[in-house]
C-alpha cells in the first residue's frame, strides 16, 4: 500500500539525542512546550477575490492568537505530494514538518476556514500527552488520488452511516480507522469535546452579542467558543453548502468578535460586529505603564473563569 515515507521506528529516542546535542533549539520555551501552528491554502488564487480577503483575515486572526500565546506559525501553499492533493494534503505536510522540526513538541493543524474566537483560552496540552504521530502511516493509504481514493470512498460510504457517496476524504478515513481497528487505535486517539476546538459556526455566530453580555473570553466552550469553524462554507472556491453571503457575513462577525479582544488591548473596539470601523474605548494617559498590566490578556488573571 501507499506509504508517506520510509518507516521510522526509533523516533523518540533519536529525537532525545538530537535535543541534547542542539540546545540552541529547546523543545520548551519559558516553561511551555514549543507549539507550531500549521495552516495553509491552495497554491493559486481563489475563484473570487473576496475569498482571498477572508483567507487574509483568517491568517491575521491566527497570527494574533499565536503572538499572544508564544506559538510559532507556518503557512503552507505548496502541494508536497501530488498523490495526496486536496484534503489529504495535510498528512504529508505534517509528517514533513515533524521530521524537519524535532524541536517542536506539538504540531497543531488548523483549517484556513477556522477562526480563533477566544483569544485568552489555551488548550490543555497535558491532557494529550502520550500521542503517537507514527500512526499517520496508518491513516494515509486511502489517500492517493484516482482509483484508490475512489474505491476507498465506496468502503467508507458503506460503513459510515449517512455518508454520501464520494471519494475518500481524510476525516471519514480517520473515523473508519478508529471503528474498524478499535482495539489498536481508540485508546491512542483523543477526541476533544470538553471545549470548542471546532465550534460549528452556524450555531454560534448569531449568539456573539449574547456572549459578550453574559460572559468573557477564557472559557472556550459554548459560552465563549475557542474556535469557530466555517464548515460547509467555501468562499475561496468550488461550491459550499450555504449561500456565500451568509458565510461571508458570518465570517465577518466571527473575525470582528475576535479582533475586538485584540484591539481592546490597545484601547479600541469595532463599532459593531459587522463593521470594519473602530472606536476608541480608553483615553490616552501620560503614565501608560501604570495601566499596562490591566489590559494585557497574556496575564493569567484574565483566563480564570
Ligand atoms: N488546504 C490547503 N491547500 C489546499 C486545500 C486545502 O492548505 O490545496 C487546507 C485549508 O487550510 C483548508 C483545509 O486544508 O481549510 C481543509 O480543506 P478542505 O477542502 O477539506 O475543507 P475546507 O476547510 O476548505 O472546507
Ligand atoms: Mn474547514
Amino acid at each position: 500500500t501507499y506509504a508517506l515515507g520510509p518507516k521510522i521506528t526509533n523516533w523518540d529516542q533519536e529525537r532525545k539525542v538530537w535535543l541534547d546535542q542542539n540546545q540552541q533549539f529547546p523543545s520548551h520555551v519559558n516553561g511551555k512546550p514549543r507549539i507550531l501552528l500549521v495552516t495553509g491554502s491552495p497554491p493559486g488564487p481563489c475563484d473570487n477575490a473576496i475569498g482571498d480577503h477572508y483567507l487574509l483575515k483568517g491568517t491575521k486572526n491566527k497570527i494574533d492568537y499565536c503572538r499572544l500565546h508564544g506559538i510559532e506559525i507556518l503557512y503552507n501553499m505548496a502541494h508536497l505530494d501530488k498523490e495526496l492533493a486536496g484534503y489529504w494534503a495535510k498528512l504529508p505536510l505534517i509528517r514533513r514538518l515533524l521530521l524537519s522540526h524535532p524541536e517542536v513538541e506539538w504540531i497543531w493543524w488548523m483549517d484556513s476556514d477556522a477562526l480563533f474566537t477566544d483569544m485568552v483560552f489555551e488548550i490543555p496540552l497535558p491532557k494529550y500527552d502520550g500521542g503517537l504521530w507514527i500512526c499517520l502511516d496508518e491513516w494515509a493509504p486511502m489517500g492517493p488520488k484516482g482509483k484508490i481514493r475512489d474505491e476507498a470512498g465506496k468502503i467508507l460510504t458503506a460503513n459510515l452511516k449517512g455518508r454520501p457517496a464520494f471519494e475518500a476524504d481524510d476525516q471519514s478515513a480517520l473515523i473508519y480507522l478508529l471503528i474498524s481497528k478499535k482495539d489498536q487505535w481508540m485508546n491512542k486517539v483523543f477526541v476533544e469535546n470538553s471545549y470548542y476546538l471546532h465550534g460549528y459556526w452556524a450555531g454560534l455566530v448569531d449568539r456573539y452579542e449574547e456572549m459578550i453580555e453574559k460572559y468573557h473570553p477564557g472559557l472556550g466552550d459554548e459560552r465563549w467558543p475557542f474556535i469557530t469553524h466555517f464548515v460547509g462554507c467555501k468562499p475561496c472556491g468550488s461550491y459550499g453548502d450555504y449561500p456565500v453571503e451568509r458565510c461571508l457575513s458570518s465570517m465577518e462577525r466571527a473575525f470582528n468578535f475576535a479582533d475586538n479582544q485584540v484591539l481592546e488591548l490597545y484601547g479600541f473596539r469595532h463599532r459593531g460586529l459587522l463593521s470594519p470601523k473602530i472606536k476608541r474605548i480608553r483615553n490616552e494617559t501620560a503614565t501608560p505603564l501604570e495601566f499596562v498590566d490591566q489590559f494585557d490578556i497574556r496575564r493569567p488573571v484574565h483566563g480564570s473563569s
